[in-house]
This record gives C-alpha cells, sequence and structure tokens, in this order.
C-alpha cells in the first residue's frame, strides 16, 4: 500500500507536472474537458479489480453484486438524461462504442455513409485505415460552399448508394445537424441512421441541441467531451436493437467492462441532469459565440483569420488560415507558447497537408467547467485575436493567459 510518490516517483512527477499544466494554462481543444473529482474518485476506486463479464444479473463472473448495482444505476441515469430505450454503458471509447454499433448493424463489405473526415468527420465514420474504412465500402458525404453539410448531396449518395447504414456526426463542424432530414433519407433508402453525438453529447444532455435519440436508430456517444464524465463510450439505441447492440460490445467486441469506469460515468450522468450543469454548458455556448464572434472582425480578417460557416451554434468555433501567413501548425505553436492549447485541424479543401493544417479547432467547454462567464470569453477572445496577428506582443499575452488561469483555480484540493 505504498503510495505513488513513493513506489513510482517517476511516474508520480509527471502526473504532478501533467496538474501544474492543467492549472496554468487554458485548456481550449474542443473534445476536452475537466473531470469533477468525485468522477475521478470513482474512476480511481476498488471497482478496477472486478472481472464482470456479461450485463448486469447475468454475469460470467461470481462477486459481482455491486458492480450489477453501478452499472444498473448508470445505464438508468442515461437513458434518463437522453429519453432512450436502451443503453450499454461498456465501450470503452468512443471509437469502440462506434465499432461496436456498427459490427451490430453491418456486414462487411455493407456500404456506410459518413461525413469526409476533412470535412469534419471521425476517423471511424469510413476512414480509409481505420476498421470502419476497411470493414465497410465507404461513401463519404460533404459540407458545401457555406460551410453546412449538405443534405443534397447526402439524399443523392444515398439514392445511388443505397447504404445500410448512414452516420450523422462530427469531430469537426460549428453546426447542428437536421436529425430529422437525415432519418427521411436513410428511411427512403431502407438504411440504419446512426447519430454520433460524441461532441455535442452535453449540449443534448442541457436541453441547448436538438435531441437525436428519436430520430436515430442508435446514437452513440464519448463520455468525456461535453459530457464532462470519465474518458468512455456509450451506445443508446432502441429497445428492439437493445440485443444486437449488447452481444455486438460483449462478447463480440470486448471482454472485461471497466466497472470503475462505468461508476465515473454514472456519476457523471447525476451531474449532467442537474441544473449547474445546464448553467455551465449555456456558459460553453456564450464562450464559443464570443470567440466567433470576435474571430471575423476586420482586424483579424485583414491578416486573412476568418471562421468556417461564419461562426458557431455549438461549443467550437472552426478558424479558417487558407489566407493567413500562418498554418494551422504555426498557430497552435503559437497559442501553445502563450499558455492555451488548441488544436490545428485540417478545414474543407485544405491547400495544406494534413500535419500542417489550414484550420484550428477551438472549444469552450473546459474553461467553462473552470468556471469562466461571458467577461472572461471576451477576454480570451481578444488574446487569441491578438496572438493570430504578426505584432503579436508574447510577454503581454503570457500574463494575461496566467492572470485567467489564476482567477478560477483548477482541482484546489488535489
Ligand atoms: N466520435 C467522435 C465524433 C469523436 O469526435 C471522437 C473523438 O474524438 C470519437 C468518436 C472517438 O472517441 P475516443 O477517442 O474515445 O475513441
Amino acid at each position: 500500500n505504498t503510495p505513488l510518490h513513493e513506489l513510482d516517483p517517476d511516474v508520480a512527477a509527471a502526473v504532478d507536472a501533467e496538474l501544474v499544466r492543467q492549472q496554468s494554462t487554458l485548456e481550449m481543444i474542443a473534445s476536452e474537458n475537466f473531470a469533477p473529482v468525485a468522477v475521478m474518485e470513482a474512476q480511481g476506486s476498488v471497482l478496477t479489480n472486478k472481472y464482470a463479464e456479461g450485463y448486469p444479473g447475468r454475469r460470467y463472473y461470481g462477486g459481482c453484486e455491486h458492480v450489477d448495482v453501478v452499472e444498473q444505476i448508470a445505464i438508468d441515469r442515461i437513458k434518463a438524461l437522453f429519453g432512450a430505450e436502451a443503453a450499454n454503458v461498456q465501450p470503452h471509447s468512443g471509437a469502440q462504442a462506434n465499432a461496436a454499433a456498427m459490427f451490430a448493424l453491418l456486414k462487411p463489405g455493407d456500404t456506410i455513409m459518413g461525413l469526409n473526415l476533412a470535412h469534419g468527420g471521425h476517423l471511424t465514420h469510413g476512414m480509409k485505415i481505420n476498421f470502419s474504412g476497411k470493414l465497410y465500402n465507404v461513401v463519404p458525404y460533404h459540407v458545401d460552399e457555406s460551410g453546412q453539410v449538405d443534405m443534397a448531396e447526402v439524399e443523392r449518395l444515398a439514392k445511388e448508394s443505397k447504404p445500410q447504414l448512414i452516420v450523422a456526426g462530427w469531430s469537426a463542424y460549428p453546426r447542428q445537424l437536421d436529425f430529422a432530414a437525415f432519418r427521411r433519407i436513410a428511411d427512403e433508402v431502407g438504411a440504419y441512421l446512426m447519430v454520433d453525438m460524441a461532441h455535442f453529447a452535453g449540449l443534448v444532455a442541457a436541453g441547448l441541441h436538438p435531441n437525436p435519440v428519436p430520430h436515430a436508430h442508435v446514437v452513440t456517444t464519448t463520455t468525456h467531451k461535453t459530457l464532462g464524465g470519465p474518458r468512455g463510450g456509450v451506445i443508446l439505441s432502441t429497445q428492439e436493437l437493445a440485443k444486437k447492440i449488447n452481444s455486438a460490445v460483449f462478447p463480440g467486441q470486448q471482454g472485461g467492462p471497466l466497472e470503475h469506469v462505468i461508476a465515473a460515468k454514472a456519476v457523471s450522468f447525476k451531474i449532467a441532469a442537474s441544473p449547474e450543469f445546464k448553467e455551465r454548458q449555456e456558459r460553453t455556448l456564450e464562450g464559443a459565440k464570443i470567440i466567433a464572434e470576435r474571430l471575423v472582425q476586420a482586424d483579424v480578417t485583414e491578416v486573412g483569420v476568418s471562421v468556417l460557416s461564419g461562426g458557431t451554434d455549438v461549443h467550437l468555433v472552426l478558424v479558417d488560415l487558407r489566407n493567413s501567413e500562418l498554418d494551422g501548425q504555426q498557430a497552435e505553436d503559437r497559442l501553445h507558447e502563450i499558455g492555451i492549447t488548441v488544436n490545428r485541424n485540417a478545414i474543407p479543401n485544405d491547400p495544406r497537408p494534413p500535419m500542417v493544417t489550414s484550420g484550428l479547432r477551438i472549444g469552450t467547454p473546459a474553461l467553462a467547467t473552470r468556471g469562466f462567464g461571458a467577461e472572461d470569453f471576451t477576454e480570451v477572445a481578444e488574446i487569441i485575436a491578438a496572438a493570430l496577428k504578426p505584432d503579436f506582443d508574447a510577454d503581454d499575452l503570457k500574463a494575461r493567459v496566467s492572470a485567467l488561469a489564476a482567477k478560477f483555480p483548477l482541482y484546489p484540493s488535489l
């Protein structure tokens, strides 16, 4: 029972350093968040020791009476949160949730449609070297000139290619999708509709984004993005598909579930149903709007910076640097230098190579969790706008970032 600092000072030092990094910088990677201490406590609990292959009440191991309680709470809470008929809380990650859902609904060689990776889709929606691109025949759809998903193209491609599955969802897209339109098209061609709400699940839980559950056959999500829980995945489905989904997760894809993570998921679902969570998601959306509005003003457009689709309806902004001297890598590095963490991102019709890109993805969930409000996001927006200009003053911007970080202490009890 030797504590980590004594037993393994090397790992402990890196963990400590990461805590300081999170505390002293501004985390604006759109897919990241800060898990509450109670969530981390559940995740670091003795439940990590337990094998529990199977599902609550139907396990292949003895001694599952307590993890059964935990897993059932998680299932019941997430069903209530999103109004779903059935839930599987065992996927270890979002990618595994998507793999299991596709495994349940498709045979190798079937056709799927998903948003092209460079247009904002995820690897698991049909990228060539991902399982989804290797196992299935992929017909990608795209965004149009305005930066919005081209539903006319979705309809045309669906009619031409007769997919078995249409995936609606994204990793880098600043607008809301029309789930009813996707379902109409899926029904017309006899396809399943799967919505991957990994990015915007927290907004849905708060009632600030349309809920895909009433429209889709299957909805997958991660639990660690806007939803603010531990790293993991979930699959929601109709009751009719529940059995197929469960057997695709276990034994189809996974062995023993991570019951400590499932406990942490359950805690985060409780939090996601609270009024405080809704208020946090409101600040998340407000912050993204403030940043988008700042990055379309004349002083930054003059230096070639603009915002894809002209704004945002969600928790992220996609900065278009096609006309800027700065490429995505340089812009990411410059923000890193002043203490703001973002990721470069390929944008539609990106002229620069994928490792460099002409875009930046900037998200507000983690800062909203930290407590940032409109005034703070306005200051963040000013700092980012200044940093993307050629005459930026790194020392001044660094000091302003540090002041914001100090205003909102993160994990003071750790
Ligand atoms: N689906 C979407 C839309 C995502 O953006 C991501 C992660 O970025 C995933 C799935 C995969 O989640 P994970 O990284 O937990 O496998």
